[in-house]
């Protein structure tokens, strides 16, 4: 997909994530003049990172694991933005942590975000602006913000936000509308903590994953020793509560989430732990229970286009097709 068109065209994508900026990625390579609007400070949407202290880190997906020749590429081809983790790993019985060889763990160097900033080359990037309004007029696509602002007018417009924060946006097009509310989205509490130490039972451990013996650790579906990352200094932990936990206790304040996670913590390594800084982060829609059966939406007609995980068989390989699909039809529809 490297022709240029050069059509000079506009387009507006919403939502700074993997699928909008995959597709916007290959729009700027075809000629188009892409602008995106992003609500959030940064990009990356669930690839993104946040400060701790003086340390940043991933709020988001941990790690990249695909199973998609295309993606897989496109990662080893940026070795200054995208390097292979090695970590030693278990599971929650905590025995014979081992480094898997044949897993191809790919993380963003310093932060995953550097992943989806890397992709924003050559878009016009507007952070901290929420689309609201997304309406054709006789002068293109309007587009305005929550406080009624007009941003523009454009060409073509891509939705790329989880299903339920694409809903209202797509009042102009009734049957992508009700095909995204029929998405079903998981959430996930996610605390990311310092540690005044390394916990002794976790010494020779950077990743928990997989099997809980006993029930041991069901709290979470994975820990990680965030500092273990390339690029990465200090010692920073990721828990990620499971889905049950999580839907159990969505509405727990982020400091009553810190204390019972590491409490969770305690119980399963024995160790005394001590957090000196944390952020907790309650993704309400970590991952769709997607169909993988339809890739992007895209009405030529209205210029309209819809992609994301959610349309694609979810998750980070389901975002990759999803933006590459999208951008495919647009092109095709040239
Ligand atoms: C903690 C966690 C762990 C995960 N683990 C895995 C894993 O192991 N394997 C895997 O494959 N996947 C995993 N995922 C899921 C994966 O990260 C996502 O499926 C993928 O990143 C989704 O990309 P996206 O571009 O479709 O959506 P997003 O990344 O959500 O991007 C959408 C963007 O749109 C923005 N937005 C929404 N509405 C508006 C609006 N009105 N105006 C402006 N901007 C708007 C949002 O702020 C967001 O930045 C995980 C996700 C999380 C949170």
């Amino acid at each position: 997909m490297s022709k240029t068109i050069n059509t000079g065209q506009t387009v507006a994508i919403i939502g700074a994530g993997l699928s909008g900026l995959r597709c916007a990625s290959l729009l700027v390579e075809a000629g188009f003049s892409v602008s995106v609007f992003e609500k959030s400070r940064g990009t990356g949407g669930r690839l993104s990172s946040s400060r701790l202290g003086n340390l940043t880190t991933d709020l988001g997906v941990p790690f990249i694991e695909t199973q998609s020749d295309d993606l897989n590429n496109w990662l080893a081809g940026h070795p200054d933005t995208v390097q292979r983790w090695l970590p030693y790993q278990t599971d929650f019985s905590l025995s014979e942590p081992k480094q898997l060889a044949d897993r191809q763990l790919w993380v963003g160097v310093p932060r995953s975000s550097m992943l989806t900033r890397l992709l924003a080359t050559g878009v016009s990037l507007h952070t901290e602006t929420r689309v609201s309004v997304i309406w054709p007029d006789r002068n293109g696509i309007l587009l305005r913000d929550e406080h009624a602002e007009v941003l523009g007018h454009f060409d073509k417009v891509v939705i790329a936000a989880p299903a339920p924060q694409a809903v209202p946006l797509l009042d102009a097009l009734q049957s992508y509308q009700a095909k995204a509310n029929a998405i079903k989205m998981l959430p996930a509490w996610v605390l990311s903590v310092e540690l005044e130490e390394r916990p002794a039972s976790l010494a020779n451990i950077d990743l928990i994953e997989g099997d809980h013996p006993n029930g041991v650790g069901q709290e979470f579906s994975r820990i990680l020793r965030d500092s273990s990352k390339p690029g990465r200094s200090g010692e920073i932990w990721t828990l990620q509560a499971s889905t049950e936990w999580s839907e159990a206790y969505l509405n727990l304040s982020g400091e009553t989430v810190m204390h019972e996670l590491i409490a969770s913590l305690v119980a399963m390594t024995g160790d005394p732990i001590k957090a000196t800084n944390y952020r907790a982060h309650r993704w309400l829609y970590c991952d769709a229970q997607a169909p993988d059966d339809i890739d992007a939406l895209w009405d030529a007609d209205k210029a309209i286009g819809v992609c994301g995980e959610w349309l694609a068989g979810g998750g980070v390989d389901g975002a990759w097709k999803s933006g590459s699909a999208l951008a495919q039809m647009i092109l095709s529809s040239e």
